[in-house]
């Protein structure tokens, strides 16, 4: 399962954290990506790769789960 650690609003962005599950090891692998406008600019992961499964996972995962929150509250 996805988890999300921590939302973070800077400056240049939103800067979502979390921990996405690896497919052959166990474990998870850590994920940090950049989202502005609803889109990701950048990524980091402990696969080594950007932009890799992973934090599109991660990132569609706080598309579904946090926007989707966010959107409710605002009326
Ligand atoms: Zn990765």
């Amino acid at each position: 399962m996805t988890r999300i650690l921590s939302i973070k609003d800077t400056p240049g962005g939103r800067i979502i954290e979390g921990l996405v599950p690896a497919k052959c090891i166990v474990g998870f692998h850590k994920v940090r990506i950049k989202v502005v406008n609803s889109k990701m600019v950048e990524s980091e992961c402990s696969c080594g790769s950007t932009l890799c499964p992973h934090a599109v996972k991660l990132y569609l995962f706080y598309m579904t789960h946090v926007k989707r929150n966010e959107n409710s509250v605002k009326r």
